[in-house]
């Protein structure tokens, strides 16, 4: 009896990889352009719609690989338009992504590890633990399934790294995966400029990704000093602000461009004045803007958001200070969606929640 065929996902595949696939088989490296342009700029799922393709080629195709896709469980839309989507892969564990809707186009926030084990004080995905990394292709079905209706004015042009796990904890398949994400050729055309990777401070790798890629970097701070950070943030024990600072000093910055500082305000821990002071100082040396975001409420924590007025105070500090300052108020709240707060676990539903 012939053994059965163990198959691959294609979308796990670097153009590269394919082409050397391919030449096992004597087929020509064009064909790899033209199955990469079918499975991610016309999204194709069976290999028989790649209709450009001889026969012999798509059974081949068909008969080593399959394309991913997982299964959308839920869908949630918060009041002020954000979308969550939860959804089930292969092995039954849960990712969530985020649609936010801007003024003139969509974000879309993907995960890059099921849970996390960076352990950030305020995050909810933190409470899951570490399940594991995503891969290639689970970092970019969460982008092929994102669809935006045809007579929907605005569309996807923004990419954020930002949801469930430490994007530089799984580097390999996320550089992977941006490589797909901003090949004009083979993959899906972001720009890099449209491409935010936030990290917790996983400092070598932050040197990687400024080599390795031309995405805009986010740094997830949180605080001016270390005591504080190593209570916040336990990566901040094995990384600490001056190797930060350093690191952030030192970025492969490509022109006009800035490093993102997020700074999520908590109520008596992060937001004195002495703190908008010390972060102030800082900050000096590096080419920054700073994203304020008031502290989302969730059960997982005790701690609380400021008062507005902390708020402005603190962001005005950082403004005399020269600083372009945003306040950051986290889209989808009541949907859970919301920075710090995915976790994986909206109920399953066949149907549409509506908030
Ligand atoms: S904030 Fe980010 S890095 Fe920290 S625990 Fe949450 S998902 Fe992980």
């Amino acid at each position: 009896m012939k053994p059965t065929q163990v198959k691959d996902d294609i979308l796990n595949l670097s153009p590269d990889r394919l082409i050397e696939w391919l030449s096992r088989y004597d087929i020509r490296p064009y064909r790899s352009r033209q199955i990469f342009k079918w499975l991610y700029m016309r999204q194709a799922d069976d290999f028989d719609r790649m209709t450009d393709l001889g026969k012999s080629v798509r059974e081949l195709l068909a008969e080593h690989f399959y394309i991913g896709r997982f299964e959308k469980v839920a869908e949630e839309l918060s009041a002020d338009g954000t979308r969550k989507f939860l959804f089930r892969m292969n092995d039954g564990r849960r990712i969530e992504s985020v649609l936010i809707p801007e003024k003139s186009h969509y974000t879309l926030c993907i995960s890059t590890q099921a849970g996390c084990a960076q352990g950030c004080r305020f995050c909810r995905t933190a409470h899951l633990g570490f399940e594991r990394n995503l891969t290639q292709s689970e970092i970019l079905q969460q982008i092929l399934q994102m669809k935006i209706e045809p007579d929907d004015t605005k569309r996807l042009t923004n990419i954020v790294l930002m949801g469930m796990g430490e994007p530089l904890a799984n580097y390999e398949n996320v550089l992977n995966a941006l490589n797909i994400l901003t090949n004009n050729e083979y993959g899906l055309k972001f720009a890099g400029r449209r491409i935010t990777l936030s990290t917790s401070g996983i400092v070598p790798r932050i040197y990687d990704l400024g080599a390795d890629t031309a995405v805009n970097l986010a740094v997830s701070l949180n605080a001016a000093d270390d005591r504080t950070r190593n209570m916040l943030m336990p990566i901040n024990r094995k990384y600490n602000i001056e190797s930060l600072m350093e690191v952030c000093r030192n970025y492969n910055l490509r022109p006009h461009r800035r490093i993102t500082i997020e700074y999520i305000m908590i109520k008596g821990i992060n937001d004195s004045v002495l703190d908008a002071k010390k972060l102030s100082k800082l900050l000096r040396p590096i080419r920054a803007k700073i994203n304020l975001i008031p502290f989302n409420s969730h059960d997982k924590s005790q701690f609380e958001r400021p008062s507005q007025k902390t708020i402005e105070t603190f962001q005005n500090i950082l403004i005399d200070n020269h600083y372009t300052v945003m306040i950051r108020e986290s889209k989808g709240r009541d949907i859970s969606a919301a920075c710090g707060q995915l976790q994986g676990k909206t109920q399953d539903r066949d149907s549409i929640g509506r908030a």
